[in-house]
């Protein structure tokens, strides 16, 4: 229970700096000290970490999110000049680009996964830095305050303990709380299909594709059963949905053909997209990745999702789909979480921001990646749900938290009469998907009205091999996906279902 060390450890730092650490419950796993901090106050207030104070204590910078932006936001933060507290379901960074690749076991899943107290080490060292496996479930800025409530693994088991709620005190908020899955309040959707988000929706993915294979294999089930459980559909053609339905026909091609040839014939994959896939991309791009798919055995189909069903999908045209394997591609939108929240909103309900980032009309409140949108009045647009853009952000607002810092405007409203010299712009630096078969696309134009180089080919898989490989974010993880694609190519993806 590390997140429970943590909050005691918490507590005995705070309880001498802070005046109002006081607990309303307490699980029973809690040390000696811990329990006599919660059960010694008949105060209703959450335990927590109360205000700062000048020239005593470090500003507090707390983050929500361990996201693209939250990541590079506090991998560039001056551990010298704020004390760090991120708060966050999950207590690592995942590398999206490459999840696609460990749903069929050509890259492990703890090769994308890179945990926060490596980005950041003074969150596991420094006194007043830390890490909560929690999610924020409200924000106060007139407190200068944000309520949190841990997570555990065991959701819905009435075993598990009960969530813990706290409360801490900021001197700096940066919220990179990320976006959730857009499912279009399409019915079934979220019973039924897998989203390809987390590391842990990858595994589910792979789990299913392997039981589902050895289960085809077993005697006295039916053809139209073992077509059903071999037949994976993908709902959304945009780079993920793509990358997705290119590593699966990979992963059929060779490894299925391999080790399961007794199915092999029944194996398929179907990609459904109401549009054109990969839209955002060069026309002649769209027309290569739509032959290469069609090539390796992908099956295309134009249409829109009416009802998903426990093992069916039935499309407006009322056609319907049976399904083993179903993974839901179809972008995003804002979570409830950002939903929640009485900010000032972007168009499309994101977390409305300026041009260095800030929520108007709120002190120390910073927002950054997909939870955050340009208002209206800035006169700029909404920017895409990109890595890119994500980790831009966090990497101009660390440098914009550093210069407040060193100013002497790190504590609560203390940073008015800042400078904050150049706002945030943002250039795109192009689109890249992989299509399977040692083949990807590469779109170097800035928009989609701008004209540019684009590649396609082993060319273009090339550049994304090493692109993706340069940009993992350490030298161990760096390490691990290439040994991971080299064992893959020598000895095949990994098909044992653990
Ligand atoms: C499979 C896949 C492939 C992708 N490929 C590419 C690509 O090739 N190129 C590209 O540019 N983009 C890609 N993207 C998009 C890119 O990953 C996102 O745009 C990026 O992750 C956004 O970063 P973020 O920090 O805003 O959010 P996220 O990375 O989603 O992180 C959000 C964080 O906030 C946490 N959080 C959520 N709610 C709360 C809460 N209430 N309190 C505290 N913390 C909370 C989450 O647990 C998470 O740690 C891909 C996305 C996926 C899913």
């Amino acid at each position: 229970m590390a997140w429970l060390r943590t909050l005691c450890r918490v507590y005995r730092s705070s309880s001498s700096t802070s005046s109002w650490i006081m607990a309303n419950r307490c699980p029973s796993t809690l040390s000696a000290d811990m329990r006599f901090a919660s059960f010694s106050s008949a105060s209703t207030a959450y335990a927590g970490l109360g205000p700062t104070r000048p020239g005593v204590d470090k500003p507090r910078l707390v983050v929500l999110g361990t996201g693209w932006a939250g990541c590079r936001m506090m991998k560039g933060v001056d551990a010298g000049l704020y004390d760090i507290v991120c708060v966050s379901p999950r207590n690592h960074m995942v590398f999206t680009p490459l999840l696609a690749s460990t749903c069929v076991g050509t890259l492990e899943f703890r090769s994308v996964a890179e945990p926060i107290g490596r980005i950041q080490p003074a969150i596991s060292t420094a006194p007043g830095s830390y890490f909560f496996l929690a999610s924020c479930t409200a924000v106060d800025p007139d407190e200068h305050t944000v309520q949190c409530e841990t997570v555990t693994d065991q959701e819905g088991d009435k075993d598990s303990p009960e969530p813990w709620k706290f409360k801490l005190s900021y001197d700096k908020l940066v919220i990179a709380a990320g976006a959730e899955a857009s499912t279009f309040g399409i019915h079934g959707v979220k019973e039924h299909a897998i989203f390809l988000r987390e590391v842990h929706h990858a595994q589910e993915i792979r789990r299913r594709l392997l039981l589902n294979l050895m289960l085809s294999d077993v005697p006295g089930i039916s053809e139209d059963e073992k077509k059903r459980l071999l037949h994976c559909v993908v709902i959304g053609g945009g780079p993920t949905g793509v990358e997705f339905s290119g590593e699966l026909s990979d992963f059929i091609k060779k490894d299925v053909h391999d080790r399961y040839s007794h199915v092999k014939d029944y194996i398929h994959v179907t990609l459904i997209e109401a549009n054109e896939i990969l839209s955002s991309f060069d026309v002649r791009l769209r027309q290569y990745a739509t032959k290469q798919l069609t090539k390796s055995g992908v099956h295309l189909v134009r249409g829109v999702v009416k009802d998903v069903l426990p093992e069916k999908v039935i499309l407006n045209d009322g056609s319907e789909i049976p399904y083993g394997l179903l993974v839901w591609s179809t972008g995003v939108g804002p979570s409830p979480f950002v939903r929640s929240l009485e900010f000032p909103k972007s168009p499309g309900g994101r977390i409305g921001i300026d041009e260095w980032l800030r929520v108007p009309s709120m002190q120390d409140v910073f927002a950054i990646g997909d939870c955050s949108g340009f208002l209206e009045s800035t006169g700029k647009p909404v920017l895409p749900a990109l890595a890119q853009v994500a980790e831009r952000q966090g990497k101009y607002l660390a440098d914009l938290l550093n210069q407040i810092g060193k100013a002497g405007g790190g504590y609560a409203n203390s940073a008015a009469d800042i400078q904050l010299g150049d706002p945030f712009v943002y250039r795109h630096l192009g689109s890249m998907a992989t299509v399977g078969r040692y083949k990807a696309l590469v779109d170097l134009r800035q928009s989609k009205e701008s004209k540019g180089l684009s590649l396609t080919g082993f060319v273009s898989w090339f550049i994304w091999r090493s692109a993706y490989l340069t940009r993992v974010i350490s030298w161990r993880n760096r390490f691990y996906v290439a040994i991971n694609w080299l064992t893959t190519f020598v000895f095949g993806r990994d098909i044992s279902r653990i």
